[in-house]
């Protein structure tokens, strides 16, 4: 029918089902990208519900053959508000408790919007799919409440602490285009070979000493 056509090709679906035809994991966009740096549009909740799960599917396999524990759909070239989150927390034991990094399950989030709840923050190194091979120290909210739309297309508040909080706040944050980097202490700036060799144990004060942040 007419109605039924004109309905399924709205150019939000157009735009999900063109990503959809690429291969397998999605390239991941670069700095530099404007996609990155705009607002990303609401997503309509009467989205078609087998087009959602598809995306959600293809930016899961995406995300973990990175390896990386979220990602935006800005980062595939899709300027809407949607990102994937899911974090296996494989990292040594002490590290795990320094960071308070605890396992996540996939969660999607649908126009989010966060809130700190209480005062507290955290300065880690953190990174990003789309600036590849480079870390830097960034403070985020220890906890913050989250007010998105799920993967089933309904309204959800939730609570945020730790590692959680910080991929929450990374990856909301990449739908109004912004990037880690422009909250990162930049003087703690390493790429990924030294990151590894060097600052990933679990204590921050010998990164802060030596690079002088
Ligand atoms: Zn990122």
């Amino acid at each position: 029918m007419e109605t039924q056509d004109l309905q399924g090709n709205r150019p939000i679906d157009d735009a999900i089902r063109k990503v959809l035809e690429q291969s397998r994991p999605l390239a991941i966009v670069q700095a530099g990208d404007p996609v990155l740096r705009r607002r990303a549009a609401e997503v309509p909740t009467d989205l078609d519900r087998g087009l959602l799960a598809e995306l959600i599917a293809a930016m899961r396999e995406t995300m973990l053959a990175a390896p990386g524990v979220g990602l935006a759909a800005p980062q595939i070239g899709l300027g809407i508000r949607l990102a994937v989150l899911e974090d296996p927390a494989g990292v040594p034991g002490d590290v795990a408790d320094a960071r308070d990094r605890r396992p996540l399950e996939l969660t999607t989030i649908i126009n989010p919007q966060y809130r700190q709840i209480g005062h507290d923050t955290a300065i880690w190194y953190e990174g990003c799919l789309s600036i590849a091979g480079w870390q830097a120290a960034t403070e985020r909210a220890v906890t913050v409440e989250l007010r998105f739309t799920d993967e089933d297309l309904a309204p959800a508040v939730e609570r945020f602490s730790g590692w959680q909080a910080r991929i929450v706040q990374h990856e909301t944050d990449h739908l109004d285009g912004t990037l880690y980097l422009d909250r990162a202490v930049l003087r703690s700036l390493t790429d990924n070979a030294a990151y590894l060799q060097r600052w990933s144990g679990p204590d921050l004060q010998p990164a802060r000493a030596e690079l002088g942040f």
